[in-house]
């Protein structure tokens, strides 16, 4: 148990997993790594992540806003950090005094980039093709010459080129393959262009362990560093962790006839004489009212969430789990001996995937470092 935590209900995150993942990620790759820390490094705390993941082989991060790579300069962490996401050119300037390295797909942005030059900014940008994502990124028909305006820009750097996989986690990994064919074929067109930028990247984590061709100068895995498979079809290497777990304490225990309604609507109503009890964590924490979380662990097994789960609570039957009392902890991601609530089965009950379920525990529950 946690010491001293700021709520009955909280997210532990096991550090030393997302160092270790990041160094077994790293010695598979064979290259540098950079690790992606988006979205609050999925749901796991940018900063401490960050810390970790450095401590852990890391050359470089990611992030996709500009205000989550302001947190991690505002930490002190001085590491290479890429903004893998859409920076307006007003944002420019700002990105280039925080020494951060941009993502450009656009004339306009890197236009704003060479006016951060001309006032003695240092601007770095890596350019994104786009080979069949159809998100962001240049075309690869559009690649070529857009390098070249870019290097008739006084001032900026092209440091990087990189692309990102739609599909590596798929089943089928023809799709996967063929956009990686496609992105080797624009790289030895701007190679003999004299166009290639140093560092040239593609690998997220279902292509680091799936797709060796694609690992180049860099990986960029997110998912894998924090344990996690980026699809069934995925298995990561029995080395790697999960580094997040969910819990909370119970808040009540009530003992209810049969026919009692429990939580806003009455739509469970007891069959039985039940026992029902509380945990302090709602949809307001990331537990998913609709299409709702299933199960939590609670005395080493599985029970039922009933009812609406509501803003800041939820009830489970524990009635066939003998001796639950208030202050039991509660797991809602996580093992209780050999019990396990894993996310990729959670993301089942949710119609989802692994990332969306962490990466929604919201701001409200504590991260306890553990
Ligand atoms: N690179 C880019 C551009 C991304 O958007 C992401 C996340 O989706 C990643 C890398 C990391 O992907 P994953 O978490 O599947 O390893």
């Amino acid at each position: 148990r946690i010491a001293d935590p700021a709520r009955p209900t909280w997210v532990r995150v096991d550090l030393d997993a997302i160092r270790d993942n990041v160094r077994a990620l790293r010695a598979i790759a064979g290259v540098p790594l950079m690790a992606v820390l988006k979205a609050d490094a999925y749901g796991h705390g940018a900063v401490r992540a960050a810390r970790a993941a450095l401590a852990g082989g890391a050359m470089a991060l990611a992030v996709a806003t500009l205000g989550e790579a302001r947190t991690l300069r505002e930490a002190g962490i001085g590491a290479p950090i890429l903004a893998l996401g859409y920076t307006p050119p007003w944002q420019v300037a700002q990105a280039a005094r925080l020494g951060i390295v941009l993502t450009v797909f656009d004339p306009d942005t890197a236009r704003a980039c060479a006016a951060a030059a001309a006032i003695g900014l240092n601007v770095t940008m890596h350019v994104e093709v786009d080979t069949g994502m159809a998100r962001t990124g240049v075309s690869v028909e559009e690649l070529g010459p857009f390098l070249r305006l870019l290097t008739d820009l006084p001032g900026v750097r092209v440091e990087g080129l990189y692309t990102h996989f739609a599909d590596a986690d798929a089943a089928d990994l023809s799709a996967a393959e063929a956009q990686l064919r496609r992105f080797c074929a624009t790289l030895d067109a701007i190679t003999s262009a004299g166009l290639r930028p140093p560092i040239v990247h593609a690998a997220n984590s279902a292509a680091l362990l799936r797709l060796p061709g694609a690992r180049f100068d860099m990986v960029r895995p997110g998912i894998a560093c924090y344990g996690l498979a980026p699809s069934p079809h995925t298995p990561l290497p029995p080395t790697l962790r999960p580094a997040l777990s969910f819990h909370a304490e119970v808040a009540q225990v009530r003992d209810l006839p049969p026919g009692a309604p429990v939580s806003y609507g009455g739509t469970f109503v007891t069959r039985r004489a039940s026992r029902i009890a509380t945990i302090p964590v709602g949809y307001a924490d990331g537990l998913r009212r609709a299409p709702a979380w299933r199960e939590v662990l609670v005395r080493r097994r599985r029970a039922p969430i009933v009812g609406r789960i509501c803003m800041d609570y939820a009830m489970i039957d524990v009635t066939d789990i003998p001796g639950v009392r208030r202050g039991d902890q509660v797991t809602l991601i996580g093992s209780q001996g050999d019990e396990r609530l894993t996310a990729d089965e959670i993301a089942g009950w949710l119609g989802t995937i692994s990332y969306d379920v962490v990466a929604t525990i919201l701001p409200r529950v504590p991260r306890e470092v553990g």
